[in-house]
């Protein structure tokens, strides 16, 4: 009887924590990389690009330096959004939207959150696309990869001058945090762009796969350890 009830209880749990689970990556909070382009087709007030941050010379110099120059991007402001980047929406050929929120106090503050949604981009092309990347590894591990990478692009590539480093460093670490489970907590968010900002890049041949394999291989582990 006893069992029984315990049993119960278990089934209970589980079906709460299965649902939690499931509202958590209907709401897309399991990082901010998208696996499709229909389950946040419900934001609001969109448009193609209205501040035009797809030509600001820090995003062209971000899209150069990870050699997406001929990869398909398009950036889209919604009034109520959060950074995310999704496929686009041709199922057959790979393609890229990267949706940012109307609002903020001035295009500077969007290039940290531009950058770290590019480097998804990024790593979605080293492993043959969106649905891939999500299978080969967990939330934290391509969310604290893509802040690593904005860091090595912002040191080396965009010329975000140094005394804006600190705010770069808030804005990385504030930006969507709804669940830090799947973007890191702000220590860990910190640890990982500021071990980019302070790679030494010619060590990896100024190459960005190299820098994305040494976060991988020898700095992510020890970084999500991390309170
Ligand atoms: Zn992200």
């Amino acid at each position: 009887m006893r069992s029984a009830r315990v049993l119960k209880s278990l089934v209970q749990f589980a079906c709460v924590a299965v649902t939690a689970i499931w509202s958590a990556n209907a709401a897309g909070e399991d990082g901010c990389l998208y696996a499709d382009n229909v389950e946040s087709t419900s934001f609001s007030g969109c448009s193609n690009d209205p501040l035009h941050l797809g030509s600001q010379p820090a995003v062209l110099a971000s899209i150069k330096a990870f050699a997406l120059n001929g990869v398909p991007v398009s950036f889209i402001g919604c009034r109520e959004a959060p950074f995310l980047t999704r496929p686009g929406k041709d199922p057959f050929s790979r393609s890229y939207e990267i949706l940012y929120p109307l609002g903020q106090k001035s295009v500077e503050s969007y290039l940290p959150p531009i950058t770290h949604e590019l480097a998804h981009v990024f790593q979605s092309e080293l492993a043959g696309g969106i649905a891939k990347l999500r299978l080969e590894t967990i939330s934290l591990q391509r969310e604290l990869g893509a802040d690593f990478l904005a860091g090595v692009i912002f040191k080396n590539a965009s010329n975000v001058e140094a005394v804006k480093f600190q705010t770069t460093v808030a804005l990385m670490s504030l930006y969507r945090e709804l669940d830090e489970n799947a973007h890191g907590t702000p220590v860990q968010r910190n640890a990982a762009f500021r071990s980019g900002v302070y790679l030494k890049f010619s060590d990896f041949d100024r190459d960005l796969k190299k820098a994305n394999d040494e976060f991988q291989q020898n700095r992510y582990a020890t970084i999500a350890l991390r309170p």
